[in-house]
């Protein structure tokens, strides 16, 4: 696959100084203390990452399907697998897939007929 080469016009977005409203009564005054924000009508302090942090983890297969527990997806990549001769081949069929925070962009913990356990990343899978 070749890169594209860069476009002519680079697109410039303007940076604006708003922050999130309140989220306990959608004041707009807020301002940032440190890593904080705070609301100067109802005295609330959070921090915008915490909130980011607290938003569910969403895990996507290759072409942006939610993924959940239990679900069945396909191989959409040749995979080497390690310690094995075998590969995975495009279409290999994954049944009953977990979602899990594994190493190095692994987040699917599922059991291939011929493998065993195995530890896959969603992006090289499609629901099936
Ligand atoms: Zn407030």
């Amino acid at each position: 696959m070749q890169s594209r080469p860069p476009s002519d016009t680079p697109t410039i977005f303007p940076v604006t100084d708003a922050l999130p409203p309140c989220p306990k009564c959608s004041s707009e005054y807020t301002y940032e203390m440190g890593a904080l924000l705070v609301c100067p009508e109802c005295a609330h302090e959070w921090s915008p990452e915490d909130e980011a942090a607290d938003a569910p983890k969403v895990t996507r297969d290759a072409v942006g399907n939610v993924l959940a527990d239990g679900d069945d997806v396909v191989v959409v990549k040749d995979l080497k697998v390690k310690g094995s001769p075998t590969s995975f081949k495009v279409g290999t069929k994954v049944r009953g897939i977990r979602l899990a925070e594994g190493v190095d962009g692994h987040d699917i913990d599922c059991k291939v007929d011929g493998f065993g356990q195995m530890q896959l990343k969603s992006s090289v899978v499609k629901k099936a």
